[in-house]
């Protein structure tokens, strides 16, 4: 990995801060996901955030699934969300536990807070908790359940345990107070009944613990320093200091930040869920889709992924990132290290009217010219080629320097060419061109003779065809769900992926593998799908066009 920069912002001002007065001796952060679903780019952010904090102070960051919910998860996604963190370059070394883990801990704990007349036992229904619970502007009223006994408490409790009542009988809630301006602290629920049986735990347990009592409790129990976690809960800090201070347990400091929000797309996993679901995309990994899976089977590198998170920065407040500023991260990883290689999308054939029959030969192509180590190839020329099908204007504007009847331009690494007669079919569409070429002007010869436009080719002998994937934004809009009044899918781009067949490649292309990484000059970077590799099919996918809007961008966000 790179070497560590420092990096500056609200978050670590505040650990600078507890280090210097001691709170912490050292940095220990975790990621915790809830195995609902594939990760998506938000979720990198905060995978970059935390495990960059551990590396950065040289402490240490967990991998905590926050499966606290039987109904929900599933182990599919456990999987796919190791694999994800481990492909973006992070390590949770020994270090993976499971909210799970803790539910003995956790009841125990519970058992403590009714001890000190800090919890209870309610029997009224959600709906009466709901109704007694009041709104912001109306204090809550306190449940008829909420003075029993400790003992009667204890008793209840184990029994809920043991499965002696039904789903939204009882639930455990913690005793605070009903008439809090903060509506977390309305003795908010800590234990509901769910005969389910879990991932993990099968079905050792009927009650299962809420986000807001297991979380800051695991955190607790890690020893986690540095709890960071986004902007919707900066409200229930109060609730996460109460259980810890209740509990005298280890106390670690929650933080807030404002969470990423990418435009032209959706980041929540219940939406994301719905597309999968629904079959608007090719499952999880769709490479329109912004989830990691997606994002690497389009062809991004961890690498472009971290400099973009880092590239943002962590706010206090939410933003909406210009998702141009994504590919912007990409282009300059990928121009640094993509294979060149020439690849016709649109095929149109040439004849070289002048060039021997059965003549072929090898011209010498720069790898990358970024990058003089990846070296030089051969590309084989011959008579008849192919270029593409937008590299000609039979009628051109004034200022098209590429190929017109009569018209010269030069062949990238091979010769100076002219468009000596137009072919077509009986409907009047082209169907070749017959050229010359001008054998003087081979590319490094020292040739003097200059045209204005250069195109890319490949030979029609030698080329070998495969499917090409060009995909545009999934929505048509910057914010799918910013109309209220309609359903976001209504907002998918119909032209978000067009499947081109019979495109025509640069022979060494053929032995290319799943997830490897060109760029076909003057088109942009194309990537082997790996889903279709896997089924024995070439697809590439193009993972961006060249084309650079970013200093605009960055006028616009002032970044
Ligand atoms: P979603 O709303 O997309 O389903 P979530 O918050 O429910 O996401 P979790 O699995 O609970 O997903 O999140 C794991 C961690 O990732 C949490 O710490 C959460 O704050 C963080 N996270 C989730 N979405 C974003 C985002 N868009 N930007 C930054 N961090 C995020
Ligand atoms: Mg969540």
């Amino acid at each position: 990995m790179e070497e560590i920069k420092k990096k500056e912002n609200f978050i670590t001002e505040i650990i600078d801060k507890d280090l210097a007065e001691g709170r912490y001796a050292k940095v220990h952060t975790r990621f915790p996901p809830e195995p609902n679903g594939y990760l998506h780019i938000g979720h990198a952010k905060s995978i970059c955030l935390n495990f960059g904090l551990a590396e950065q102070y040289g402490g240490k960051c967990n991998l905590r699934f926050d499966d606290t919910n039987p109904a929900k998860e599933e182990e599919e996604y456990v999987e796919s969300i190791k694999e994800d963190i481990k492909w973006l370059g992070f390590d949770w070394e020994d270090r993976l536990y499971y909210a799970s883990d803790y539910f003995d801990i956790l009841y125990d704990y519970a058992v403590k807070l009714i001890k000190k007349g800090k919890a209870y036992v309610d029997s009224l229904s959600y709906e009466e908790i709901k109704e007694l619970r009041g709104t912001p502007t109306r204090p809550g009223k306190e449940s008829p359940y909420r003075n029993r006994s400790v003992e009667e408490n204890l008793k209840l409790f184990e029994k809920m345990k043991n499965g002696e009542f039904k789903e939204g009988e009882c639930v455990l809630r913690a005793k605070i107070d009903m008439s809090s301006p903060n509506l977390n602290l309305r003795d908010p629920i800590m234990y509901r009944i769910k005969h389910v049986p879990h991932h993990r735990t099968g079905n050792k347990w009927c009650i299962y613990p809420m986000y807001d009592w297991a979380h800051g409790q695991s955190d607790s129990i890690e020893g986690i320093t540095h709890s960071i976690c986004t902007l919707e809960f900066e409200n229930h800090r109060p609730l996460y200091n109460w259980f810890l201070e209740q509990l005298e347990i280890h106390h670690p400091r929650q933080i807030e930040f404002a969470r990423l929000n990418l435009s032209y797309t959706v980041m929540s996993k219940r939406k994301l869920l719905e597309l999968v679901e629904g079959g608007y995309v090719d499952g999880w990994d769709d490479p329109r889709m912004p989830t990691i899976s997606g994002l690497r089977r389009r062809g991004f590198t961890p690498e472009s992924i971290r400099n973009f998170a880092d590239r943002i920065g962590v706010a206090k407040r939410d933003t909406m990132i210009d998702v141009a500023l994504l590919e912007f991260s990409l282009r300059e990883d990928l121009n640094k290290k993509a294979q060149r290689a020439m690849a016709v999308l649109n095929p149109l054939k040439i004849t070289l009217i002048n060039y021997p029959e059965g003549k072929t030969e090898e011209l010498e192509a720069v790898n990358n010219p970024e990058d003089p180590s990846m070296g030089r190839r051969k590309v084989p020329f011959g008579r008849e080629l192919f270029i593409e099908r937008t590299d000609f204007m039979e009628d051109p504007p004034k200022k098209f320097f590429r190929l017109k009847p009569g018209g010269e331009v030069r062949l990238r690494y091979a010769y100076i060419i002219k468009c000596e007669e137009v072919v077509k079919d009986s409907e009047g569409n082209v169907v070749e061109l017959k050229c010359t070429y001008d054998p003087e002007t081979k590319s490094g010869s020292g040739s003097t003779r200059k045209v204005k436009g250069t195109i890319h080719w490949v030979s029609a002998n030698h080329a070998f065809e495969a499917e090409v994937h060009l995909y545009d934004r999934l929505f048509t809009v910057e914010d799918p769900l910013a109309d209220k009044e309609r359903d976001f899918k209504e907002f998918i781009n119909p032209n978000s992926l067009v499947k081109l067949k019979g495109c025509k490649l640069e022979p060494f292309l053929k032995n290319a593998k799943a997830g490897d990484r060109f760029q076909f000059e003057r088109l942009g970077y194309f990537c082997v799908d790996s889903k279709y590799f896997k089924k024995g099919k070439l697809v590439f996918n193009r993972t961006a066009t060249l084309r650079d809007t970013w200093a605009k961008i960055a006028k616009k966000q002032n970044l």
